[in-house]
């Protein structure tokens, strides 16, 4: 008698239109797993991260949805529950910076679009992804990726203290999270990248920022995408099966 073929494992990646994000919906696909796209505003690059994902041999749902909205996130994992099946990963990466402000020049307006986006929209996922991975909750288990920052431990001065504690945040949520449900089957991790080439700083008002710091630290360069894909894709493989709370530097020593 053959043994029923396991069902291929699936991620949802959110932010997954550019940068980090498409990097790693990319990497996962070439590691086995099928990918739900979350894009915010560029329906063509998603669709074009998905094509990339597809050339993998793996399928790929391109979903619109903004983090921070609870209908949106919900509407988005129900398309992921008809269109994939039941979630197995998540990597909670979409966030977004400002523009260098001290907080003494800081609104509430700012801090409260940063904290629903990073924190808030991280958590909204987070509860959405364990209701269908945990034990607890008659899932299979999984493992829950947060994208933080060396931020959180450096506190930006001078220019966004706003969104490295909005990173500080994340980090205790992934030390917190990882507690609660490690009996349950489901592992989280955090990765704290550096300074990354990617459009995030442009944002920020200073496209060139990796180009300008990139030399400063240790390693005396900027860090890849890819090379922070490959360290979220350790933490969500069998490789990382003992691996749960972690907050892994993944900043060329800065
Ligand atoms: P990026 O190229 O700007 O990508 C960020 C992605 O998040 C974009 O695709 C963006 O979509 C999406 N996004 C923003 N707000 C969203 C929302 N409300 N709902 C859904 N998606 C939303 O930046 P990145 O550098 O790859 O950043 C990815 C993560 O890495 C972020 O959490 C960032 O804080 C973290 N990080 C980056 C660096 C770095 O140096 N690059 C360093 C440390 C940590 P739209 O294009 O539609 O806005």
């Amino acid at each position: 008698m053959s043994e029923a073929k396991p069902l291929p494992p699936i991620l949802l990646v959110t932010g997954a239109g550019r940068g980090i994000g498409a990097a790693t919906a990319v990497l996962a696909a070439r590691q086995g797993w099928d990918v739900a796209i979350n894009y915010r505003r560029d329906t063509a690059a998603a669709q074009a991260v998905a094509d990339r994902v597809r050339a993998q041999g793996r399928r790929a749902l391109v979903v619109q949805a903004e983090v921070d909205d609870e209908a949106q996130v919900l509407a988005m994992f129900a398309a992921i529950d008809r269109g994939l099946g039941r979630l197995s990963g998540l990597v909670n990466n979409a966030g977004v910076v400002d523009v260098a402000a001290r907080v003494d020049e800081g609104s509430v307006a700012r801090w409260q679009r940063m904290f629903a986006i990073n924190v808030i929209g991280s958590m909204l996922c987070a509860r959405e992804a364990l209701r269908r991975m945990s034990r607890r909750h008659g899932g299979a288990g999984g493992a829950i990726v947060n994208v933080s920052s060396a931020a959180s431990r450096l506190g930006s001065a001078g220019q966004y203290v706003d969104y490295a504690a909005s990173k500080g945040a994340i980090d205790s949520f992934t030390i917190g999270l990882a507690r609660e449900v490690a009996a349950e089957g489901v592992r989280v991790n955090a990765v704290r990248p550096g300074i990354v080439e990617t459009e995030i700083h442009a944002s920020g008002g200073e496209p060139d920022r990796a180009g300008r710091l990139g030399p400063q630290v240790p390693m005396q360069r900027a860090g890849r995408v890819d090379e922070i894909a490959d360290a979220i894709c350790w933490l969500l493989g069998s490789g990382a099966s003992y691996t749960t709370g972690a907050l892994l530097d993944v900043s060329g020593g800065r």
